[in-house]
């Protein structure tokens, strides 16, 4: 299933070139108030009112994909864990060119760890993405994004992928220079996701998609998720040896080599085999 968030945060489900509005479903999911837990209320409550969610696939309003608004797929990530340099032709690539690298020399994840994103800094494919420094260079990264489906702490590789919900196209937007980049990857509209987030059933193995970005019709990014230094399950097990992870959690796993400088106007075009396509486009000026 092709799990969604459009318009005024209605929950749906993308089926062909419709959107099935299955809101009602979670009717009986009651919601959390203050002190709001730390998991994202959508993707934590996704099975349970799962029954009602096959009924409502068939009989519930129908709206053209077209004419909704797509908002994030996951409206609260808990967390947004990011992989810094987890493709060795981006490794390379990073090492080459000290306007990515600013002096500094990128090993491998085992030595720089992951970084987290503020979750302040997600929108869906349908909002703009600004530029916060206009005279600083601001580039794309086209990622797979894991969303987590159940509380995991200290997961083994082996049992990883039982605890992730589903797969969607992440753009880890970054501005170069010499801060952490927890501080340049954070901007607000910095973390693109979408369209929507496929469930696991239908990725039987998220470690072989095939993966790309276009920049106005020209392909900047082309990969597959086979080349990951650090790959899905591994991700999870290295993330939750570190932080419990909560439904709703987002792993970006990395991008490949091609990173490239956007700026106003322009429009990206992203997909991953499996999930989809989708559009972004920065802002003008
Ligand atoms: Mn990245």
């Amino acid at each position: 299933m092709k799990l969604c968030i459009f318009d005024d945060d209605r929950i749906g489900l993308a089926i062909g070139q419709d959107v099935v509005d299955i809101t009602d479903a979670f009717a009986t999911a009651s919601r959390p108030g203050w002190p709001y837990p730390k998991y994202d209320w959508v993707i934590k409550n996704f099975e349970s009112v799962r029954p009602r969610i096959d009924e409502a696939s068939e009989t519930a309003r129908r709206i053209p994909l077209a004419s909704v608004r797509l908002r994030a797929p996951v409206a609260n990530p808990g967390k947004i864990i990011a992989a810094p340099i987890n493709y060795k032709d981006h490794i390379a690539e990073a090492n080459n060119d000290p306007q990515i690298n600013h002096g500094k020399t990128f090993t491998d994840l085992s030595k720089l760890g992951v970084f987290l994103k503020a979750n302040s800094s997600v929108i869906g494919c349908h909002e703009e993405i600004r530029i916060p420094f206009p005279d600083r260079r601001t580039d794309h990264e086209v990622e797979l994004a894991v969303v987590i489906g159940r509380e995991a702490k200290r997961v083994s590789r082996e049992n990883a992928l039982d605890f992730v919900f589903g797969y969607c196209i992440g753009l880890d937007m970054t501005v170069r220079g010499p801060e952490l980049p927890d501080f340049r990857k954070s901007a607000d509209t910095f973390s693109v996701l979408g369209p929507w987030v496929v469930t696991a059933d239908e990725i039987p193995d998220p470690n072989s998609l095939d993966l790309s970005i276009c920049v106005n019709g020209k392909v900047r990014q082309q990969s597959n998720t086979s080349y990951l230094v650090y790959n899905v399950q591994r991700l999870i097990e290295y993330a939750s040896a570190m932080y419990t992870l909560y439904p709703g959690d987002v792993i970006m796993t990395g991008t490949p080599a091609g990173v490239s400088p956007v700026t106003y106007g322009d429009v990206l075009e992203a997909s991953v085999s499996g999930i989809g396509t989708m559009t972004a486009r920065m802002a003008a000026d």
